[in-house]
């Protein structure tokens, strides 16, 4: 039976990785913290000690890591997963990075005989646990063949960008119009509370018209309740707007509205809430 391997097990990783066991797969996990490891064990899954152990032992390999920093540690890194990597194995890497990343990554995982694939996913906690996903796939062919049974049993819609940085991009574009709409939507919601309307009516008329959408409806109750458990990690998403930033500066494309939307997401993690949901900047605009 084939096997397949899982790096990364925070939000988004166990939730996918959950689904590929539930499914059948047989699968090998491996997280830095290893106690994340021990939900997936109860399900079936082996655990691995490194990411080298994973890729060695695994026909293909899928990461979900927190941004660049972390792909990169985990694939260069002292037993990291290019050790493991040789002739026919596959390499998925599904964090959101830039193309500069995925494409270093691409370079090393080829030049050992490895295939090479990034798959951002746009879609959060809820549609990871459902296999509700939107993979943005780019890279070897053959290898996107090959994950695509795999792909189904976490996403919904699968697409295939063609070259390695493409899909970066594609995630970076999409959630900087998510990051750009948020700013917008909390400054909103400030705005009405100090002029005295309430947030309830705000939303209300939102969602009764052409503006109405998932984001606005399930953020604006979080917001108005004051809950913000981190489904998508506010760190997370000025992340996002950082390398969006970055590559409309690499493509000379002026991004007024996302280089705001960074700078109140970037005052948000100054105030200490990078571990709470996205939707938390309101807190930064509201103060
Ligand atoms: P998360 O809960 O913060 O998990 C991050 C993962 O990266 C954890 O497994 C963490 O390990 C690992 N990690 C971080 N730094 C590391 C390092 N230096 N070395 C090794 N491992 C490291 O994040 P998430 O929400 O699952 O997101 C994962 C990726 O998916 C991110 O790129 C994010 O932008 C993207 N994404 C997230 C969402 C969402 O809604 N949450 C949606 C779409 C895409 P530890 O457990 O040891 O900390």
């Amino acid at each position: 039976m084939e096997r397949y391997g899982f790096l990364g097990l925070g939000i988004m990783g166990s939730a996918m990785a959950k689904n590929l066991l539930k499914a059948g797969f047989n699968v090998t996990v491996w997280n830095r913290s290893q106690d994340k490891c021990c939900e997936l064990a109860a399900l079936g899954a082996t655990v691995a000690a490194t990411p080298a152990e994973v890729t060695a032992s695994c026909q293909i390999t899928i990461a979900m890591l927190a941004d660049p920093a972390a792909a990169h540690a985990v694939c260069f890194g002292a037993q990291g997963a290019l050790e493991g990597i040789g002739e026919g194995r596959g390499y998925v890497d599904m964090s959101t990075v830039d193309a500069v990343t995925a494409k270093e990554i691409g370079k090393a995982i080829t030049a050992k005989g490895g295939a090479f694939l990034e798959a951002p996913v746009s879609g959060s906690k809820k549609p990871a646990e459902d296999g509700t996903l939107i993979i943005l796939a780019a890279g070897d062919r053959p290898l996107y063949d090959k994950t695509l049974p795999l792909f189904e049993k976490m996403g919904k819609k699968i697409l295939f960008l063609g070259e390695v940085g493409r899909g970066a991009d594609m995630k970076l574009i999409v959630n900087m119009v998510m990051g750009g709409m948020m700013a917008i939507f909390c400054e909103g919601l400030a705005l009405a509370g100090k002029a005295g309307l309430s947030s309830a009516d705000l939303l209300d008329v939102l969602d009764s018209g052409a503006l109405a959408n998932p984001m606005f409806k399930l953020k604006g109750a979080q917001i108005t309740q004051g809950s913000f458990p981190p489904a998508f990690p506010l760190k997370h998403m000025q992340k996002d707007l950082r390398l969006a930033v970055a590559l409309g500066d690499s493509l000379a494309q002026p991004l007024h509205a996302a280089a705001a939307a960074n700078e109140t997401f970037k005052k948000a993690r100054a105030l200490g809430l990078g571990g709470q949901d996205f939707c938390a900047v309101f807190k930064a605009v509201e103060s």
